[in-house]
């Protein structure tokens, strides 16, 4: 439908526009996408600065990452992305960004207490560390996608960040939350370290999350 395919295109570029000003899409770094229907998703392409993104520079790709509409390269990340929307159904937006306190977690291959943070258990799940890989490498990519059965966002270790939702503005939402928490983590650092909550109380938090995501068809 036009219509939708319009308000999804500025949903895209407004989300970009959001992440390049937080600084956690520096330069060209980081990539969107949202799925257009059950068989196309809209993704940023290839060396664009997400800032400065129109409406029409986004490309149309089918779930194997043909493009059908746009023009020039899809994102460099599309295998993450596409994998992502192969093995959930219920996923409709991707971001892949750099925030640099997450990444900097990322980078010292440091998990963020997630346990001690009730904000970050309940939007979040879980945030697996997900193995260093090439961009663009479809192994790497199923992979990573397999990372996100009992989470909403990952560190991408020597690199960054990837959160999914059910919109761009969830999607966008999660990483957020998950840069909110690794500020909180540093933080923690310097006063001894992050204390858990009671574990019937994160079994709480991770039980309420499991329930939002198991709401949906494709569980999320
Ligand atoms: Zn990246």
């Amino acid at each position: 439908v036009a219509v939708a395919e319009t308000d999804l295109r500025r949903a895209l570029v407004t989300a970009g526009r959001d992440l390049y000003r937080q600084g956690m899409m520096p330069g060209a770094c980081g990539n969107l996408s949202t799925r257009l229907d059950s068989q196309r998703v809209l993704i940023t392409p290839s060396g664009a600065a997400k800032g400065r993104l129109r409406p029409g520079d986004l490309l149309v790709i089918d779930l194997e990452g043909w493009v059908l509409g746009g023009e020039g390269r899809p994102s460099t990340e599309t295998p993450l992305h596409l994998a992502l929307y192969r093995r959930f159904s219920g996923v409709a937006a991707v971001v892949h960004a750099h925030p640099v306190k997450a990444t900097a977690l990322a980078v010292a291959h440091r998990p963020i207490p997630v346990e001690a943070l009730p904000e970050a258990l309940f939007a979040l799940g879980s945030v697996p560390l997900i193995p260093y890989g090439p961009s663009g490498d479809a192994a790497y990519a199923d992979q990573a996608a397999a990372a996100f059965e009992q989470a909403d966002a990952a560190l991408l270790l020597n690199h960054g960040a990837l959160a999914i939702g059910r919109s761009v503005a969830a999607a966008q939402g999660k990483m957020e939350v998950l840069e909110s928490a690794a500020a909180m983590a540093l933080e923690t650092d310097q006063l001894g370290g992050a204390v858990a909550l009671p574990e019937h109380e994160v079994d709480r938090l991770r039980a309420l999350w499991r329930h939002r995501r198991g709401e949906s068809a494709g569980h999320l």
